[in-house]
């Protein structure tokens, strides 16, 4: 899941100045799970609009916003959409460019800012476990990523600095090879392969977000 969080009001009214007639659009999707773009949340934000003078010609939760074949079809010709001179976007940037690439004529303003790829612990808890490197090896390490656990981002083995389990950059995470080692102990043959280390320009830091 592609997780947000909300940009500050005051920035969203920025993008916004010298348009008065707006329309909200959230994503019944990822940024409905991350509350930050559900149907809650566009109702909050076209009340806020209002509040600050301007006219929200009206709003809509598209399923999926990324899928320019949902945009062509539930919002390219709606009207009220149409009414406005600026789109207000509660989703992710990829919800946003294809909303921008079906939407050529409409005016954009982005709403949420992207975090990173996570998985969920409970709702509002967001651990990040994969940083999309595009050349997966977990095969080979119980399922653990150590391109985007490892704050080092190591992948043929620890660097020994770990402190009771835990990580010497990031006291609050656990050390991911020590994960990985108990979870190989008895196939251990996968993890003494050497793998070619991966260019860090890709490879965020692992993150966790609790906005709850
Ligand atoms: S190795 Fe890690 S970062 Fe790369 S695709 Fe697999 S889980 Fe994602
Ligand atoms: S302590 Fe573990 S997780 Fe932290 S940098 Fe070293 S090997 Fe990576």
């Amino acid at each position: 899941m592609i997780i947000t969080k909300q940009k500050e009001l005051n920035k969203i009214l920025e993008q916004l100045k010298g348009k008065s007639k707006v329309f909200v659009v959230g994503c019944a999707a990822c940024a409905t799970k991350c509350a930050t773009g559900g149907e809650e949340q566009v109702k909050i934000l076209a009340e806020e609009l209002a509040r600050n003078q301007k006219k929200v010609t009206g709003t809509i939760v598209l399923d999926t916003p990324c899928d320019m074949r949902i945009v062509k079809k539930e919002l390219l010709n709606n009207e009220k959409a149409g009414q406005a001179e600026s789109l207000v976007l509660l989703s992710c940037g990829a919800g946003v460019q294809s909303i921008a690439q079906v939407c050529p004529e409409m005016g954009l303003v982005p709403a949420l800012d992207t975090l990173f790829l996570g998985s969920i612990e409970r709702l509002g808890n967001f651990n990040q476990y994969c940083s999309l490197c595009g050349d997966c090896i977990i095969d080979e390490t119980g399922g653990l990523c150590p391109v985007t656990r490892c704050a080092k981002a190591l992948v043929n083995g620890p660097c020994g600095g770990a402190v009771n389990g835990k990580c010497e950059v990031n006291s609050d995470q656990d050390c991911v090879w020590i994960l990985i080692y108990e979870k190989l102990q008895k196939n251990t043959a996968t993890i003494k392969k050497y793998r070619k280390i991966k260019s860090n320009t890709s490879i965020s830091k692992p993150q966790r977000i609790k906005t709850r």
